[in-house]
């Protein structure tokens, strides 16, 4: 492994595949700590934008470019992420240690610890609603967790060099099994997701125009906030329906059961119990977001 030393940092040449709001946001914090960083994304003017940002040192549509890395991100939607993997095993050295960033942890290690035997399945919890190179932006991972779900087969070695390439990008690291780690953000990620979707697609189905274009005039900051995460990369939504299926319907049966508590006393006029109900949350909420 061909690593320099640029003041206390270890440097690093590092790969990325997918240059899109993760991966560029990953190339530019990288190359700001000194790492030599290679993109590889599907088109050639994601590439050359990517290079023009700073996001990359160099970009190309061909995962050649790749061979020399030491440690490579994965960064594509989900469902690339399989097959990009099988492409690029071909072009690098048995010690180059990949990971990936994927919403979604156990079908994606399930999938890709048996192809790579350095594999380790990560997830930072970042992102805003836009998408592709244009929207990367520097700090984006700064002061939020980074899941990192390793199984028993993972090389302890592998683990620690990549948290150490995290580290100074000053994420919280966590590290957890792949299936509690899709059980655990189905709750504070995906539901949100299914949920203000719903939320925007139910405000919408108005029939009114006047009150439409009135609720419009007079939305603020909480429907701001509520809808936010619905209104995002559509391909990222299907992506938590679709690969963590079981989890995201669970959660939002549970869902649909409060939803349905809350029409009930509502319904009934029971303002007591929905008092309660309120009282409860506003105690519960501070102490979970701790
Ligand atoms: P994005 O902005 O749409 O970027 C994905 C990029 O991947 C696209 O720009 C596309 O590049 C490239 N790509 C697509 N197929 C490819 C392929 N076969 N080979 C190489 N590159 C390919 O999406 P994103 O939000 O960065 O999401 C990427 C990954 O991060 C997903 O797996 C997602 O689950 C995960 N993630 C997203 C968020 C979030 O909030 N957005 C948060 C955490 C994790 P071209 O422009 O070249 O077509």
């Amino acid at each position: 492994m061909d690593t320099t030393r640029q003041g206390e940092l270890m440097t690093m040449k590092i790969g990325i595949v997918g240059l899109g709001l993760i991966g560029g946001s990953l190339g530019l914090d990288l190359r700001s700590l000194g790492h030599q960083v290679l993109g590889v994304s599907r088109q050639e003017r994601t590439c050359k934008i990517a290079v023009a940002r700073g996001a990359t040192d160099e970009a190309a549509t061909d995962l050649a470019l790749l061979a020399d890395t030491d440690l490579i991100f994965i960064c594509t939607p989900i469902a690339h992420m399989r097959s990009t993997v099988s492409q690029l095993i071909p072009h690098i050295s048995l010690e180059t240690i990949l990971t990936d960033v994927g919403s979604v942890k156990a079908s994606i290690v399930q999938e890709i610890a048996p192809l790579w035997r350095n594999f380790v399945g990560g997830h930072p919890m970042a992102g805003t609603t836009e998408s592709g190179i244009e929207a990367a932006q520097h700090g984006l991972f700064a002061g939020n967790p980074y899941v990192l779900t390793p199984t028993e087969t993972t090389p302890s070695d592998a683990i620690a060099l990549l948290e150490s390439i995290l580290r100074p990008l000053q994420v919280r690291l966590h590290r957890c099994q792949p299936e509690a780690h899709d059980r655990a953000v189905a709750w504070i990620s995906h539901l949100p997701v299914m949920v203000s979707a719903s939320l925007i697609a139910a405000c919408l189905s108005e029939a009114d125009p006047d009150v439409i274009k009135l609720a419009q005039a007079l939305a603020s900051s909480g429907f701001r906030d509520t809808s936010r995460v619905g209104g995002g990369n559509p391909e990222l939504g299907l992506m938590m329906a679709r690969y963590n299926r079981a989890e995201v319907l669970r959660s939002l049966l549970v869902y649909r059961e409060q939803l349905d508590r809350i029409i009930h006393e509502i319904d009934h006029e029971n303002w007591t119990t929905l008092e309660e109900t309120f009282q409860q949350n506003q105690a519960a909420r501070p102490k979970f977001m701790k």
